[in-house]
């Protein structure tokens, strides 16, 4: 799943909600109109696979690689797509591009799915797409004039910060890696 939004003043809040150094999508293309991100998502099989143990499935680590290439492949297929008309795009990599100290990244998908409406952070600090959270996403920037074409247009998609009771990711995370002081710092970010 796709969605685009036009490559306008609602990016500068990037460096505000995401990191101080992210880029905007004209520092990647000055002359860029439209942000494009996508999903693709995980099998319930695979997604299910890390829920005994402590560690990820090495099917999810296997997925990571698969995916790194597959999301490179569909970015380089958008690209030509739109070469055709004439339209230049610069692609991003898929992951690799944050710094190990922060922790942070200077062009983070998730927040760039957020502000295209491909999804909604949920209280776990993960993207909920329609298509569900595990999976993983890509994004480019184009001169291509495409709008903006949200999926998502409601505030909130977690259940917890809709206003329902749930937490499931707090209580069932093997690691805790979800605890009250990320959940206070996502509700905040
Ligand atoms: S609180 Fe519930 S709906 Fe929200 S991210 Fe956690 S498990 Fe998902």
């Amino acid at each position: 799943m796709l969605a685009t939004a036009k490559a306008d003043e609602r990016f500068s809040i990037l460096p505000e909600i995401a990191a101080k150094n992210h880029m905007l999508p004209t520092d990647l293309l000055g002359s860029c109109r439209t942000v494009v991100v996508f999903f693709i998502p995980f099998t319930p099989e695979l997604a299910n696979g890390n829920i005994e143990g402590k560690f990820a499935s090495d099917e999810w680590g296997q997925s990571l690689v698969l995916t790194n290439n597959l999301i490179q492949d569909i970015s380089e297929f958008i690209r030509g797509y739109f070469a055709e008309y004439g339209y230049r795009s610069v692609l991003t990599p898929a992951t690799y591009n944050f710094f190990p100290e922060s922790l942070t990244a200077r062009w983070s998908h998730k927040h760039l799915a957020y502000l295209c409406g491909l999804g909604r952070f949920g209280m776990n600090a993960q993207m909920i797409t329609p298509a569900g959270s595990a999976g993983r996403l890509g994004s480019l920037v184009t001169q291509a004039v495409l709008g903006d074409n949200p999926l998502v247009t409601v505030n909130e998609l977690c259940l917890n910060k809709a206003g329902k009771d749930c937490l499931k990711c707090m209580d069932k995370c093997p690691v805790k890696a979800v605890t009250q002081f990320t959940i206070c710092y996502t509700v905040k970010g």
